[in-house]
């Protein structure tokens, strides 16, 4: 389901087939209610055909396959031989974690500093003006922030913006609950700016 190597989601698409998309495709993220474990969660994502379409993500692929936990096999072009990657990148993830680097992060407003997060905290996704509105449930207080972002700073696990755009008010704990909620809130707020450093 995830390409490590190319960064991109393979879903399926009622018109296509399926197609492949990056973490920032996604619109909306939710985790199914119930006991599963590992959890599942419903996934909204903006397809290349036009639509959008609705996708179920296991909690593995959504937060660790990123980070190369299961990239499964490359093509080594020093030896010509296809070789498992999964161990490789894994091990570099756990090892610039263990450092302080993040794949992932956001400003959260109520706490008012940088926290490190995975993308199955993100709530809402929605693209606007060359960059990216980002609503992030708190891993810390579960407060909702939204944060405007690079595309790469979703896409690409360790790069982080140095700064981010911050609405600047704490939202109730019904707020934002659609897509529609969300784009009308990205189009009137006011965004303030914050660093993103977490040292
Ligand atoms: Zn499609
Ligand atoms: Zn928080």
């Amino acid at each position: 389901m995830y390409d490590a190597l190319r960064s991109r989601y393979t879903f399926p698409c009622p018109t296509r087939g399926e197609s492949s998309v990056a973490l920032s495709a996604f619109r909306l993220v939710e985790r199914l209610p119930g006991a599963a474990h590992p959890a599942v969660f419903r996934v909204r994502f903006a397809c290349p055909c036009g639509g959008e379409h609705d996708a179920l993500v296991g909690h593995d692929d959504l937060d660790w396959a990123p980070l190369g936990l299961e990239a499964g096999t490359f093509l080594n072009l020093m030896t010509s031989r296809v070789e498992p990657v999964a161990a490789e990148l894994g091990d570099l993830a756990a090892s610039r974690i263990g450092a302080g680097e993040w794949p992932w992060s956001f400003f959260c407003y109520p706490e008012e500093r940088p926290r490190p997060v995975f993308p199955s905290f993100f709530a809402l996704l929605a693209p606007g003006g060359g960059s990216l509105g980002l609503a992030v449930r708190c891993p810390g207080c579960h407060n909702l922030s939204v944060n405007l972002v690079s595309h790469s700073h979703v896409d690409v696990p360790f790069h982080n913006d140095a700064e981010v755009g911050v609405v600047g008010h704490v939202f109730a704990d019904d707020a934002l609950r659609t897509l529609e909620e969300f784009r009308a809130e990205l189009y009137s707020a006011h965004f303030d700016v914050r660093r993103l450093s977490l040292e």
